[in-house]
């Protein structure tokens, strides 16, 4: 069988690799692979998936309509606020669209602290309005001027980032957390609600006027700009994906809408919850049981930078455990939980220097293993390589099902994303383009990624601007 996507990059030999090292190696390689059949295999699954979930609630991969039909022109005019709760930061943003694709933004990034993401979800809320009054009081009045207001408010745009039953565009109540969200009083209630609730409690002059996941915030911002943007992708804390269907195709959408198309967020991380197609190795298994969703979001825990840091942990653990790295020698840093973060891997995947200096540093002085040697450093960049270039092509095989779904093989499109993962990460773009490649041929290249950076605000300032525009 050939050997295809592990296959697509020629990792370095490592120096003074003994045979127990080496077959250590080959072995965690072969979980981690994914060869041409596995591929296929995957994307069939995944586009039966999309299938069953356009036809029913309930479905494992979600396909949520988002209930934004229209498209940005790059023509809109106007100013709105966007309130982005990501995985990890919570951005406020003023945006002034100006025509021609052009915009300003304003913007703040507050973090979010653990006691938010754990406690009552009430005081997440307060937290956020409260966020959204500081913003708006450091601002000039002109930065807001001429805004579209409604009964004298400003309207906001709100991205939030979990899974939500949507039904209207201004209406969605919570599935589940995910990312290590665990608020308590917020699943099954309206996401909308509770936040014009925590406005009006602060007296904040601002309308919720559009809820929308971040891919399709991300799908309208990139499209804002390129008009044959069809699919929206996160690749950052988490990973989720939104596109363009046929409202025909949404069989199970009860609307009396005569517009031809609407976004669908996929929520794709959790695909293959019930571990059938993916290439699941006991490193995964050990953290999705460790986690705080357990056999849930299982397509995201192979994939999203909340997760390469922990999976490449628990490798790093087991050849510690064999005796086969750091002469056996742990440290209390790297003994404990998401203490790997996926930066550090970027850094290690990237460490050009004969000695791997970076590589040292991080293992050394971060996470305080008394001692390397190069081979030891060498293994370590070959099991990021292992964890990162897997996670490339598992979103390679998402995204053919969801073009080949589209029917623009031919035709091509452009593709929107959003997220550090794919920012930061060396070779993650690379290593997406190569797998398309060995899927599509040639029509690979009618495919154009392109950064859609912070695009979930701004695009969910233009699902405002949509609504409130009718
Ligand atoms: P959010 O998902 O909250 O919108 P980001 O898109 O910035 O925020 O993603 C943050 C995540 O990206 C972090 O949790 C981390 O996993 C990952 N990340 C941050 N920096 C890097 C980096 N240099 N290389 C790879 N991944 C990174
Ligand atoms: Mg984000």
């Amino acid at each position: 069988m050939p050997s295809i996507p592990l296959t697509l990059e020629n990792f370095e030999e490592i120096a003074n690799c003994s045979e127990s090292q080496k077959s250590a190696i080959d072995e965690i390689s072969k979980g981690f692979e994914v060869n041409k059949t596995k591929f296929n295999e995957i994307v069939n699954h995944f586009r039966n998936e999309m299938k069953k979930g356009l036809e029913m609630r309930g479905q494992t991969v979600a396909m949520v309509p988002s209930y934004v039909t229209g498209v940005p022109t790059g023509k809109e005019v106007g100013t709105f606020l966007a309130l982005d709760l990501g995985g990890t930061n919570l951005r406020v943003c003023l945006i002034k669209f100006e025509s021609e694709g052009n915009m300003s933004i304003k913007q703040q990034k507050y973090t979010i602290s653990e006691t938010y993401k754990t406690g009552e979800a009430r005081q997440l809320f307060d937290f956020l309005a409260n966020c959204i009054d500081k913003f708006l009081a450091e601002l000039d009045e002109t930065d807001y001027k001429g805004s579209s207001r409604k009964g004298g408010k400003l309207n906001l745009g709100f991205t939030f980032s979990f899974p939500v039953e949507q039904t209207a565009i201004d209406k969605g109540t919570l599935i589940s957390w995910t990312k290590g969200f665990t608020c308590v009083n917020a699943v099954g209630k309206d996401v909308v609600f509770m936040l014009q609730e925590a406005l009006n409690r602060k007296e904040v002059p601002v309308k919720v006027a559009a809820l929308v996941n971040d891919t399709v915030g991300t799908l309208l911002a990139h499209a804002y700009k390129y008009p044959n943007t069809l699919l929206g992708v996160i690749l950052g804390t988490g990973t989720n994906c939104a596109y363009f269907e046929k409202i025909s195709n949404i069989k199970k959408l009860q609307s009396s809408s005569n517009a031809e198309h609407m976004i669908i967020n996929l929520e794709w991380g959790a695909f293959d919850n019930e571990k059938k197609v993916l290439p699941i190795t006991m490193f995964d298994n050990k953290l999705d049981r460790e986690s705080n969703n357990p056999r849930l979001q299982i397509f995201e825990k192979l994939v999203s930078g909340m997760y390469l840091g922990e999976i490449t942990r628990n490798i790093l653990l087991n050849l510690i455990d064999r005796e086969l790295i750091f002469d056996g020698i742990s440290s209390k840093d790297l003994n404990t939980h998401y203490s790997v973060e996926t930066a550090y891997l970027s850094t290690i995947e990237s460490d050009d220097t004969d000695t791997l200096e970076n590589a040292r540093k991080i293992l050394e002085e971060e996470l305080n293993i008394p001692s390397t040697t190069l081979t030891d450093r060498q293994i370590v960049k070959r099991v990021c390589q292992i964890v990162g270039l897997r996670s490339a092509i598992l979103s390679s095989a998402a995204l053919s099902a969801i073009i080949t779904q589209c029917n623009v093989i031919k035709t091509g499109c452009d593709i929107g994303i959003d997220g550090s993962l794919f920012e930061f990460y060396p070779s993650f773009e690379a290593r997406i383009k190569s797998a398309f490649r060995e899927h599509f041929g040639t029509n690979a290249d009618n495919f154009k990624l392109g950064l859609a950076r912070d695009g979930s605000g701004v695009g969910a300032a233009l699902a405002a601007m949509l609504t409130t525009a009718k």
